[in-house]
């Protein structure tokens, strides 16, 4: 049940505009039972890397594969249907505002041809009461409507769940809620979860691993703890260093207050360069192989 991303490239092309790379050689793995977190600023191709997997947006280059089958369009029906679901950002906008929310949970059940399963089942695992079935999207908060997304979602009986900033929209005092609900979900039933955020210190409550993405490509990985405490890659420190403090007074460092460069243009050699502090010669010609660490201090000797 592993879901295996290949020096993935994702390009978007539109008539007379240049074509972007916004997904730029990416290789990722998560096993079943396993939640990682990916990471990176808006603009970074995490969204683009997710709807990929989920055969939404069609693979240029490298290869994805789901339990050892390429997830290609010819694949995209059965697998996005059923092994793989994804949780959306906003949770309105992915449920029909018309239709009962038991009824839209009752549409994934019956995918998975599973008729024992009631849809105020579900909802009581998302921790919502039951009586909740009969209600429509409209008469619930933005954290129950995202509960009952999750519940939709759960009903298909993914092996992968994505999380496609599945917290953003929500309020602070839900995001901690939904995001370890996504995990012990996931976890439970021994699917995969991918939870892709910016926020990294939610992504530190929940995953097992994190992957740093920056403009199309995964510049360092690694167990949770270990990313989180010792940080390698000069992007990883300085958005470590971005996440607010408990007095409220996080620090923005200078290399992040600029915005993502252009992904229909990126830098010669290493993506990072015209930000970071550490900056070589050979970091504006070369780009750094991908690895744990993807960057020329941190090369193996
Ligand atoms: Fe900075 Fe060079 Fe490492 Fe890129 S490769 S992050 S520019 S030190």
């Amino acid at each position: 049940m592993t879901l295996e991303i290949k020096d993935l490239v994702v390009e978007h092309r539109s008539p007379g505009r240049p074509v972007v790379r916004a997904v730029a050689g990416a290789s990722l793995t998560v096993r079943p039972g396993e939640v990682v977190g990916l990471v990176g600023e808006s603009g970074c191709g995490k969204s683009t890397l997710a709807r990929a997997v989920c055969g939404l947006n069609p693979v240029t280059e490298g290869s994805i594969t789901f339990e050892g089958v390429p997830v290609t369009p010819l694949g995209l029906r059965r697998r996005t249907l059923t092994g793989v679901q994804m949780v959306f950002q906003d949770p309105y906008a992915s449920l029909n505002p018309r239709r009962r929310v038991g009824d839209q949970i009752a549409d994934g059940l019956r995918t998975a041809r599973d008729g024992e399963t009631d849809p105020a089942d579900l909802l009581e695992r998302v921790g919502l009461p039951r009586e909740f079935a009969g209600r429509h999207p409209h008469e619930f908060s933005g954290g129950q409507r995202q509960r009952i997304a999750i519940a939709r979602a759960l009903a298909a009986r993914p092996r992968m769940l994505i999380g496609d900033e599945p917290i953003s929209a929500l309020d602070a005092s839900a995001q901690a809620q939904v995001a370890t609900l996504m995990r012990d979900l996931a976890v439970d039933s021994g699917a995969g979860l991918l939870f892709i955020s910016h926020d990294l210190s939610v992504v530190r409550l929940i995953a097992d691993r994190i992957a740093v993405m920056y403009l199309g490509r995964i510049v360092e990985i690694g167990d949770t703890a270990e990313v989180w405490d010792n940080p390698r890659h000069p992007y990883t420190q300085a958005l470590l260093r971005a996440i607010p403090k408990p007095d409220g007074m996080g620090v923005l460092p200078e290399e992040l207050t600029g915005d993502v460069p252009d992904p229909a243009a990126p830098p010669e050699g290493c993506r990072f360069h015209p930000r970071c502090p550490f900056a070589m010669d050979v970091c504006r010609v070369k780009e750094p192989e991908p690895g744990p660490v993807a960057c020329w201090l941190h090369e193996p000797a």
